[in-house]
Formats: C-alpha cells, structure tokens, sequence
C-alpha cells in the first residue's frame, strides 16, 4: 500500500487547476511523497452533496486544494450573480463539510481579490475583506467566496474539528488552459481571443493592420499572475503555509497595470503577424476601478520568489492558444 500523502485538487481541470499539474509534473521528485488527484465537474458535481460525498468516499484525501468554482469576467458575473452565489455557496459549503467529516490535514480554499469591498482604502489586505460591500457587478461571488472565509473560522474553531482551513487570495489570474469564451471570460483571454480573431480576419481581406476591441475605457487598473506562479505558490501553501487566516498571492503593488496597457501587451504579443490598434469602447462597463492587494505577507514567507514579467506570460499564453485554437475552451 502506497504511503504517500493523496492531494485531492479540485477543480483540477481548469486554468488554475492545470497550471498546479504542470508545476506538479515538473517537480516529482521534490513532490514525491504526495500523489496529486486533479478532478473535474465530469467526476463529481461538487454543488451535490451525495456526489461530493461519494468522491471523497472514493479518493479519501490527505490534503485538499479547493479551486472548484463556477468562475467568469465582469460580464458573465454581472449577468447571473443568482448563479454564482448559489452553485459557488453549495459547492463549498459541501467541500468544506467533506474536508472535516474525512479529517483532511489541511483544506486550501481559494477566494479572489475581487471579493474585497469596493469602497476601501488602498491597498488592501488579508485582514480586510468584510469591511464593506463587494462591487455590486459581482456580489454573488463575493459573499458565496466570503462564506468560505467565515465557514474556515467556524470550522477552526470548532470543538470537533482536526483540519487546518485556510485560504489563498490570488489577484486575476492568466494562462494557459484558461476559459477563452468571449462572453464568460476575464479580460485577457477576452482580449487574446478577438486579437486572434482580428488578425485571421485582416490576413483573410490582405490588410496590415487591424483593430482590437477593449470593452471600457481602459482606465481600470489590475495586478495579474501568471497560472504558473500562482500554482507554485499554491504548492507552497500545501508544504508550508500553517495560518489559518488566508494569504493573498499577488504581484507587488508596483506591478499594477491599467486594462489599456493589458491590452497593448496582448496586441504586442500578435505584432509578428500583424499590427493591432486599440480601439474602447465605452458602451461597456469598467466594472471595479481598482483592487490594489498588498502582498507583504507573502513577501515574509518567501522575499525572493520571481514573478514571471507580465509580457513574457501573455506571450506564452498567446503561443499556447494559437497552437491549441481548436482544443481551448470557447
Ligand atoms: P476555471 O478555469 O473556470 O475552472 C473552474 C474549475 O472548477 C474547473 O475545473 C471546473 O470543472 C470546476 N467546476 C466548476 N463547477 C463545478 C462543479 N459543480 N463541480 C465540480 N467542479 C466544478 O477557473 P480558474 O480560473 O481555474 O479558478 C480556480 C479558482 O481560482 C476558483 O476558485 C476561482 O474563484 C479562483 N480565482 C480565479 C481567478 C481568475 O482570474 N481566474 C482570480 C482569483 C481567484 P470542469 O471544467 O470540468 O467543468
Ligand atoms: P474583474 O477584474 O473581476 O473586473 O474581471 P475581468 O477580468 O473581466 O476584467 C474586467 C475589466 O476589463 C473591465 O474594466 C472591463 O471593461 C475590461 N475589459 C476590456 N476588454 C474586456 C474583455 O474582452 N473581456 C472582459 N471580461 N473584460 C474586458
């Protein structure tokens, strides 16, 4: 019988979720006391109970890194916080309940800068996150991911309990296997996918230049990580991190950047083939102004980690989907 220490990833097969198994798959040998068990909607739906129960039946974890989410940009947020409030409440509240019935060691969930209050002072922090309503585009998110905060304290501080539930607070996240619908998607997979449909377009008509569409004025400001930083820093969470309150995993404050100039990384990213000119249009919401996060407290823990530079990541992530067009989710 193997003795090593089973990972049950939920989520497994999303953005996040395949970056962690990238990481994983280059790193057996330091991992090697872990098997890690990445898991999809197609093995469990997790906002049922019984199936929830019976996966954890079957894999009977040691750990678990909770990413499982229905997850979208502004837009598709916007359109259904019904939704995502009430399939986000019931899959965590089922993850979690599962995690403590099995006495998991540890139960890594995964909230979102964006759940933080709108009206804040800058920047924000761990300790912040009920001090104020949530951005009105996204408050079904919010609060459901806030839950999984307040559940981690009741279940920390509750007389039964032998799991360690703590959480990691990424900032919006880019990659590989990342959703690329237009219409559900975050803004750089949105962006990627109307610059690789404009470029297929002008090559098509013979023209040199083309015009990518930005929804907004441009003017909002985000920190991005790389999938493949966050998942080394998940990881690190599993081996490490013994807190109970949560961590936010982020670039530097310094590294904010405006949606325009996310943009011109994108068009730059497609310059070989073509010349890509920004064009916003305002007809479409801004969404949240800014969510600047400190991330000092990670910082403690590991001062030299190195980002990967925000254009080489929307490089990769370009090259990625261009050679997986047919495969990406659309
Ligand atoms: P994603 O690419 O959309 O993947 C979502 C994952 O959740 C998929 O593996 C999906 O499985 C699974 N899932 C959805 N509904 C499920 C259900 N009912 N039962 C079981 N599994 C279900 O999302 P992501 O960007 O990797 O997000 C991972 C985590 O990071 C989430 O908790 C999200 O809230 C958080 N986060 C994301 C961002 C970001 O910018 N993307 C920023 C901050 C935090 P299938 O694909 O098999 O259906
Ligand atoms: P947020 O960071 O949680 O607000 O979510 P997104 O990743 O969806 O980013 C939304 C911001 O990007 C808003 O300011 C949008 O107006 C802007 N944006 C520009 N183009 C796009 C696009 O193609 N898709 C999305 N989702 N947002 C876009």
């Amino acid at each position: 019988m193997s003795d090593k220490q089973i990972v049950l990833v939920t989520g497994g097969t999303g953005l996040v979720g395949r970056a962690i198994e990238s990481v994983v798959n280059e790193n057996c040998d330091e991992l090697s006391s872990y098997k890690f068990v990445f898991i999809g909607s197609q093995e469990s739906d997790l906002s049922n109970l019984y199936e929830t129960r019976a996966l954890f039946e079957k894999i009977r974890p040691n750990y678990v890194i909770h990413l499982a989410a229905m997850v979208g940009g502004l837009f598709h947020n916007q359109n259904n916080n019904l939704m995502f409030l009430r399939i986000n409440l019931q899959i965590n509240d089922n993850v979690l309940l599962m995690s403590h019935e099995m006495k998991v060691k540890k139960c890594i969930s995964c909230l979102s800068t964006c759940i933080f209050p709108n009206h804040t002072t800058y920047p924000i922090d761990e300790t912040m996150i009920h001090l104020g309503p949530p951005h009105d585009s996204n408050f079904g998110y919010s609060y459901a991911k806030r839950m999984i905060d307040v559940l981690n304290k009741a279940y920390n501080s509750s007389a039964n309990n032998s799991t360690l539930f703590t959480a990691v607070v990424p900032t919006n996240v880019f990659g590989k296997y990342d959703n690329f619908n237009i219409e559900h998607s975050h803004v750089i997979p949105g962006l990627i996918v109307k610059a690789f449909n404009a470029v297929r377009e002008a090559k098509h008509k013979g023209a040199n230049s083309a015009k990518l569409m930005v929804y907004g004025s441009g003017t909002p400001m985000r920190q991005f990580i790389y999938s493949k930083d966050l998942a080394k820093l998940i990881v690190w969470t599993l081996k490490v991190y013994e807190e109970r309150e949560p961590i936010i995993l982020s670039v530097g404050e310094e590294e904010e950047i405006s949606i325009g100039n996310a943009a011109q990384l994108v068009a730059n990213a497609f310059s070989d083939e073509i010349k890509l000119e920004l064009d916003f249009d305002i007809n479409y919401s801004d969404g949240q102004y800014k969510k600047t996060a400190n991330n000092a407290k990670l910082r403690k823990y590991l001062p030299n980690f190195e980002f990967t530079p925000i254009e080489i990541g929307i490089k990769e992530t370009v090259q990625w989907f261009k050679q997986n067009y047919l495969v990406a989710r659309k």
